[in-house]
């Protein structure tokens, strides 16, 4: 959203095909529960659900009436939008009251929340603890489809990884490297690697106290851990900067890199065309500055015109893959970002527990 107004509907659109085939097969009543960014435990109109529920009820043709929290009496329409559950403080602490009155709107709790279940919250662990508990459509394709890409993927299997802590990605890179052919890395992230070489990065943005993590990395990799070779640089991340490219051990003091250089993309663009399966997680470079964003647009471009099977996740990935027209051409774009990679993790999430019992 921005300025209280939806930019991108996916995640809407994604939950559909739930609420439709919950329909078909004649539930009374939909009580849709959801979250829309931090509001800390009180209501804050700044995230409230109600351009959801307009939003939600313009692509499903019917009313969707958002109700308040807690509901006072039950909702009599067939589908409503409960407002923001994180206006609750029951709900990050995963408060028995507040799982308990959630549980008390419905008789069977469907989690299409893939975006979620790496949270221990009310409205994702506590209700599927009290109520008979089903994963919906989406969340069920997301796991398959994650499942298929770690492990039975088509070879050679192509991980790409930007973004812009490595901090964050340590785990989920070791446990790519063991699954995948080759890992492309991207972003800021590769700055700690270069130190790691003994390289000067100038002020990129780095992690000095993870030379060491990323170094035992480089070292059980060997050559399926993929870096830039060139960067774009400037002195600052701004669209009127001047840039200049540079090889990756020629990066200028007191500039930064902000994006992967032509001959990155050249070599990631090729391993892109040859794999049989691509994952990505994490832009190449600043992709909301135009002038940093061609690292990221043409990878995205070589990931849309592979023949691999592609799966593209994370926040800011998806949206500029969106921005630059190629996510029809990918084989499935997550509506995760944290979950995806504590999934890939290998990490058995808390909101899919009760739902195998
Ligand atoms: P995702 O949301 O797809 O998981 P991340 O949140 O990990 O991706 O990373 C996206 C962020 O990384 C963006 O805000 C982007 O500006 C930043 N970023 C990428 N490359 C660089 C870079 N070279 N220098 C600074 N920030 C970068
Ligand atoms: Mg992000």
């Amino acid at each position: 959203m921005a300025d209280g107004a939806i930019v991108d509907d996916y995640r809407i659109r994604q939950s559909v095909p739930t609420i439709e085939a919950l329909l078909a097969a004649g539930a009374e009543q939909i009580v849709i529960v959801s979250h829309l960014g931090r509001p800390k435990g009180t209501p804050d109109p700044r995230f409230s659900l109600a351009p959801i529920a307009e939003a939600l009820a313009t692509v499903l043709g019917r009313p969707v009436p958002l109700v308040p929290l807690p509901p006072a009496g039950s909702p009599v329409e067939q589908i409503v939008l409960l407002e923001n559950v994180r206006f609750d403080p029951g709900e990050t602490t995963n408060d028995p009251a507040f799982a308990a009155a959630l549980a008390a709107l419905a008789d069977v709790y469907v989690d299409d929340a893939f975006g979620a279940v790496h949270r221990t919250h009310a409205s994702v662990r506590g209700v599927a603890d009290l109520l008979p508990s089903a994963a919906g459509l989406l969340l069920e394709r997301e796991i398959a489809v994650l499942s298929r890409v770690l492990a039975s993927p088509e070879r050679p299997s192509v991980a790409i990884v930007g973004g812009a802590k490595v901090s964050d990605k340590l785990t989920v890179l070791d446990r790519l490297l063991q699954e995948v052919d080759m890992v492309l890395i991207g972003g800021a992230m590769c700055f700690t690697f270069f130190l790691a070489k003994g390289l000067e990065v100038g002020t990129s943005l780095a992690e000095p106290d993870r030379i060491e993590d990323v170094r035992r990395l480089m070292v059980e990799a060997g050559d399926r851990l993929v870096l830039p070779v060139d960067v774009v640089c400037a002195f600052a991340m701004e669209q009127t900067a001047q840039t200049t490219t540079v090889a990756v051990d020629q990066i200028p003091a007191g500039q930064a890199g902000y994006d992967i250089g032509p001959r990155t993309i050249a070599r990631y663009s090729a391993a892109i065309t040859d794999a049989k399966t691509v994952l990505w997680n994490g832009p190449m470079g600043v992709s909301e500055v135009d002038s940093f964003a061609e690292g990221t647009r043409a990878v995205a471009e070589a990931v849309a015109n592979s023949d691999a099977y592609s799966v593209v996740g994370g926040g800011d990935s998806v949206a500029a893959i969106e921005r630059f027209g190629f996510a029809e051409q990918v084989d499935h774009v997550s509506t995760g970002g944290g979950a995806m990679l504590e999934f890939l993790e290998g990490k058995d999430l808390p909101g899919l527990i009760p739902l195998r019992a």
